[in-house]
């Protein structure tokens, strides 16, 4: 089968299409023909060896969409010819077929295109986990998700539609704030505005936000503690650095940072994460959003798209 393979750690180029055999399912493993292939900015960091480093070499990619291609022994959630959306997989996504342990593959429903199922592994995942678990959010409480416009703030926008949330989204272009405001944040704002953090302050009356999911907190993890509300918790999603910080800004509010990360979870926590996911898409209140599709030959563009400015929902690939 064809597949990308990375032999050595480094930038885009190092992401070389080959030709390698298909695995079979052993028992408790189901096989997926791939149809859409999800990217990630993780599998960036990976690739560049920044993130612990896999053993090489190795097959990119934690999610995809496509069909049961074969069952082994023991498998019951799926059977072969159904439509599925895996979340984390045995070895890898960037390829024609994918092998997943059987709590990996999840159904998905009809109204949904492939593409949109492999933008669900990661970005909704680490949205539901930030929001209702990390930041343990209540209806009513007010959110700033903070990098609206991508794969998982599009998430945390529709979830924190659904649950009541009073959510503001922000996003770095004008494309990226109505897609963020369509998807149901009450208000949006421009992160690369001039005092937009005021702006935001203002919106809550100057109480401040109860909640603010962060996705880039080596940029502004100090900048957003002022415009927490009492009892206020950051989670930490993203960051790309260090950061410099105010600890009283935390004291006098008694306010949280919190963080979060999806590979800390375990089967039975990521069962329940896709239990509510998988509600979210049949009753139609998660909509995955995606922006571009690239062929899995151009994965090394669609490394450089993922990490550039204006996103407007996930990348995808098809193989
Ligand atoms: P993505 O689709 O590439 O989106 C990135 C988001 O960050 C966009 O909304 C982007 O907005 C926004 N952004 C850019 N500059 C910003 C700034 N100065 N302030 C606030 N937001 C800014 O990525 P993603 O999949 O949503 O992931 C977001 C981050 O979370 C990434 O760093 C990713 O590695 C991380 N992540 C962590 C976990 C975990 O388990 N902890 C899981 C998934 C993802 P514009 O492009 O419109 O400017």
């Amino acid at each position: 089968m064809k597949a990308i393979r990375v032999h050595e750690f480094g930038g885009p180029e190092v992401l070389l299409l080959e030709e390698i055999p298909c695995p079979s399912p052993a028992g408790g493993q189901v096989l997926v023909k791939v149809v859409a292939i999800g990217v990630n900015p993780v599998d960036t960091y990976l690739r560049s060896g920044s993130n612990p480093a896999l053993p090489r070499p190795y097959v990119p990619g934690l999610d995809a969409a496509g069909i049961v291609e074969s069952v082994g022994e023991g498998v019951t959630r799926v059977r072969a010819g159904e439509r599925v959306y895996t979340a984390g997989n045995l070895t890898g996504a960037y390829a024609e077929f994918v092998l997943c342990s059987e709590f990996q593959v999840h159904p998905l429903p009809d109204m949904l295109t492939f593409a949109q199922g492999a933008a669900v592994g990661v970005a909704y995942a680490t949205a539901y986990r930030a929001l209702f678990q990390r930041a343990a959010t209540r209806a009513g409480e007010r959110v700033l998700i903070h990098g609206a416009s991508g794969g998982v703030g599009i998430a945390a926008v529709q979830f924190a539609r659904a649950a009541g949330f009073r959510a503001t989204g922000t996003a770095g272009t004008e494309k990226g704030c109505l897609l963020v405001s369509q998807h149901g944040a009450e208000h949006v704002l421009n992160h690369r505005a001039p005092g937009y953090l005021e702006a935001a302050s203002a919106l809550t009356q100057g109480q401040g936000f109860d909640v603010i999911l962060e996705m880039l907190a080596n940029v502004n993890l100090g900048q957003v503690l002022p415009f927490l509300a009492r009892n206020g918790r950051v989670v930490v999603i993203g960051s790309r650095g260090r950061v410099e910080m105010t600890p009283r800004d935390l004291m006098f509010r008694e306010a949280d940072v919190r963080g979060m990360s999806l590979f800390n979870l375990g089967e039975d926590e990521l069962a329940g994460i896709h239990h509510a996911i998988g509600a979210g898409l049949r009753g139609g209140f998660l909509q995955p959003v995606v922006a571009r599709s690239f062929q899995l030959e151009e994965a090394a563009k669609a490394h450089a798209a993922v990490l550039a400015q204006g996103a407007l929902g996930k990348l995808v690939m098809t193989p």
